[in-house]
């Protein structure tokens, strides 16, 4: 996580359309600063419908399930700037 070049983590999901976004300075003082992306991607996931590891669902092998992503990973975005150096 602290490898993360954005500010702002941007969660999206392309089956239930939800989305999220947090900061990432938020995400590190919930989840600590050695948190994973894919470990908070994975909390994400785990509260959209199409949760292919939620008890709730019933296998389907073929079934739809959640396509959360993270936008702005290959987005090839410039990264953008420690808060510190933009005050
Ligand atoms: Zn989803």
């Amino acid at each position: 996580m602290r490898e993360y070049p954005y500010v702002v983590v941007r969660f999206r999901c392309h089956v239930c359309e939800r989305g999220g976004d947090a900061r990432l300075a938020v995400l590190e003082r919930k989840y600590g600063p050695g948190a994973l992306i894919g470990g908070l991607l994975r909390i994400f996931v785990s509260g959209c419908p199409w949760d292919p590891l939620s008890p709730a669902r019933k296998p389907q092998k073929y079934g739809m399930r959640c396509g959360a992503y993270l936008p702005d990973l290959n987005s090839g975005r410039p990264p953008d700037l420690p808060p510190s150096t933009t005050a």
